[in-house]
């Protein structure tokens, strides 16, 4: 099956969402794969996941969150206008990239027709685009565009591996999941970190909501948070006191404004502030012991980078949309 083109039997194309091990490319998922139908099987499903794959395909068919789930689903039905014959995903967007990233990206949610439609995170739509340009610039991926799963980009390159993820899985309405989707979509990202905590040096939260998510998915681990708590802003960093479970370097937690179109458009985050960002990522997940040297105070970016939050900007103007 090809995202980019309508099913034979339906030339009018939308009408996801896509079944289980059908031929999407990079489905992770079997039609056998365990379907979590509430955020408790979800938190089981997470807590047990042994491999990244079994991860990625348990989210990617996780039903755990009605509304959510209704949402996604009348998105990938209906479809839009401009993507015409495009068959819509519909289902969770699994974290997506390489299998043992030294860096890994995390955003809010997937967009109703970007993600929610490709079936890869940050795919498809706006923030992809400013985002992949970024990676690519910078060096840590194989193509400066990301348009649809199966499109040959790789979150690879000369300068370190990356995988990107989601603090929620599902396309929510008006890009605002709840408190409670929020909560029962956590113990997936708990899962990821646990599993890539071996190989993982920096943790880029793209947006207050994902920063936030990562904080206390870091604390869910075992990890203390510093006190007071690392506040978000552009540029923002907190190197954890201790490694993650199973990891043997202290992680860098970055923060970056989200790629939306309300920052991207307005000029609140450029490419060149992305591109900062993800350079200093890259330099950390290179250096030895996972970042500055301290004692797990947050730490100035330095280097010509820009300030841990620009001045008289409140983390509330970062706007935040899915990706
Ligand atoms: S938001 Fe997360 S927990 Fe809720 S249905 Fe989607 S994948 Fe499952």
């Amino acid at each position: 099956m090809s995202p980019t083109e309508p099913e034979p039997d339906n030339p009018a194309g939308g009408r996801g969402p896509v079944a289980p091990g059908s031929g999407w490319p990079g489905d992770p998922a079997e039609p056998d794969t365990p379907v979590a139908a509430d955020p408790g099987a979800a938190r089981h499903y997470a807590e047990s996941a042994r491999t990244l794959d079994e991860l990625d395909a348990q989210v990617s068919v996780c039903r755990a969150c009605p509304r959510l789930v209704g949402w996604r689903e009348q998105v990938a039905a209906t479809g839009r206008r401009s993507y015409a014959g495009q068959r819509y995903w519909g289902r969770p967007v699994p974290g997506w990239g390489v299998e043992a990233p030294r860096i890994l990206l995390v955003g809010l949610a997937p967009a109703a027709h970007g993600g929610n439609r490709t079936g890869r995170v940050f795919t498809g739509d706006r923030s992809g685009d400013h985002l992949a340009a970024a990676l690519h610039r910078v060096g840590l991926a194989a193509q400066p565009t990301s348009d649809h799963a199966g499109d040959g980009q790789r979150l690879s390159g000369p300068r370190g591996s990356v995988r990107m993820t989601a603090a929620v899985h599902c396309a929510p309405p008006q890009n605002r999941p709840d408190r409670q989707e929020a909560a029962a979509c956590a113990p997936w990202l708990d899962a990821e970190l646990r599993l890539l905590a071996p190989g993982l040096a920096v943790v880029v939260a793209l947006g207050g909501i994902a920063w936030t998510a990562a904080l206390a998915a870091i604390a869910r681990l075992g990890v203390p948070s510093a006190r007071p708590r690392p506040r978000f802003g552009h540029g923002a960093s907190w190197q954890l006191p201790q490694p993650l479970p199973g990891g043997s370097r202290r992680v860098v937690l970055l923060g970056s404004y989200h790629p939306s179109q309300q920052n991207t458009f307005t000029g609140r985050l450029t490419p060149a502030m992305t591109d900062s960002v993800l350079a200093r990522a890259a330099e950390l997940s290179d250096a030895t012991g996972g970042g500055a040297p301290g004692t797990g105070e947050p730490w100035s970016d330095g280097g010509g980078g820009h300030s841990r939050r620009e001045a008289g900007t409140p983390a509330h103007q970062d706007h935040e949309t899915t990706g």
